[in-house]
């Protein structure tokens, strides 16, 4: 894709790996295709991942109570953001596809990466009441999750003993990506890759680099759209004449929206399961 950029973001601590060669196996894929690559290594960054006052240059508007996304805001509007969150909101800027590279720990992302999305992803950059979800700012990008798991598929099954994967999915994918306005692209999850035999994890490396060829023709996970929403007065919540058309339905909309319904299957996973 000549003329794309892409930032994987990577969090793990050992250049041998499989998250490292997964973030490898990606960046030389997708410069064959004539991507530009960037890349966000956390630890060999030793990226600080705790949010504090350091966070912005100059006076604070309230020293006596430091409010971060307030203060972050002001700072981002006057160009006193903490020069390592500024490098990496221009690196963000310049991605038309973000990967994020990592281990599944408790649950969710390594705390490493949390952190960066905390606070790289400051108010008004990324978000706004205005402009958030479909009318985020990064509506134009697209994202996705690749990671890791100790445990088994099965273990993420609708009976497993970890729950649905799709729900684990959900305050990552929405929450984070979708809150933002990424397009967010189908996850790359390897189950349990310590279990997999040799040949086996280097074959599920060649496929990733595979999807990556492609990656950007990819259709986005569906997720209902802020114009279904009543706006701030109205409390944010479904309007009623989409929720009406939404009853007939087999399944909730979304894994959150599910307005009493069953979760629709594997929404999280695939985009062509959604139900919407
Ligand atoms: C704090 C913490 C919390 C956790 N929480 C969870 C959780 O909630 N749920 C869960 O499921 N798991 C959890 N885990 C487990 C964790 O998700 C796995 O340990 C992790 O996903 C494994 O990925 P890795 O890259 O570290 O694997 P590695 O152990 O580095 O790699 C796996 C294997 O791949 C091999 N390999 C490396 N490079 C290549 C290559 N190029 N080609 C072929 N093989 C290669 C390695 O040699 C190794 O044998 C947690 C772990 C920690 C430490």
């Amino acid at each position: 894709m000549p003329g794309k950029t892409a930032l994987i973001v990577l969090a793990h601590q050992e250049q041998n790996s499989f998250n490292y060669a997964m973030k490898e196996a990606a960046a030389s894929s997708l410069k064959r295709k004539g991507w530009r690559v960037l890349e966000s290594d956390l630890y060999m960054m030793r990226f600080k991942a705790v949010l504090s006052r350091d966070d912005i240059t100059g006076k604070a508007r309230v020293p006596s109570h430091f409010r971060y996304a307030a203060e972050t805001l002001q700072a981002w509007k006057e160009g006193r953001l903490a020069k390592d969150i500024l490098v990496e909101q221009k690196k963000v800027e310049r991605a038309d596809l973000i990967i994020f590279q990592f281990p599944l720990y408790w649950s969710g992302m390594p705390a490493l990466l949390k952190g960066w999305i905390e606070r790289v992803f400051t108010r008004g950059f990324a978000y706004s009441f205005q402009a958030m979800y479909s009318e985020g700012p990064f509506k134009k990008k697209k994202a996705l999750l690749s990671f890791t798991t100790g445990v088994s598929s099965s273990m993420f099954s609708t009976s497993g003993l970890n729950g649905d994967i799709n729900v684990i999915l959900w305050p990552l994918q929405n929450g984070i990506l979708n809150f933002t306005g990424f397009q967010v692209l189908e996850p790359q999850i390897v189950y349990a890759v310590a279990h997999i035999p040799q040949e086996g994890r280097a074959q599920i490396l060649k496929n990733w680099e595979k999807r990556l060829e492609t990656i950007w023709d990819e259709k986005p996970l569906k997720f209902l759209p802020l114009q279904d929403f009543e706006d701030f007065t109205g409390g944010f919540v479904m309007k009623k004449d989409v929720e009406e058309a939404l009853s007939d339905s087999k399944y909730g909309p979304t894994v959150g929206q599910h307005l009493r319904m069953p979760l629709p299957p594997d929404s999280q996973l695939r985009s062509e399961c959604s139900q919407l």
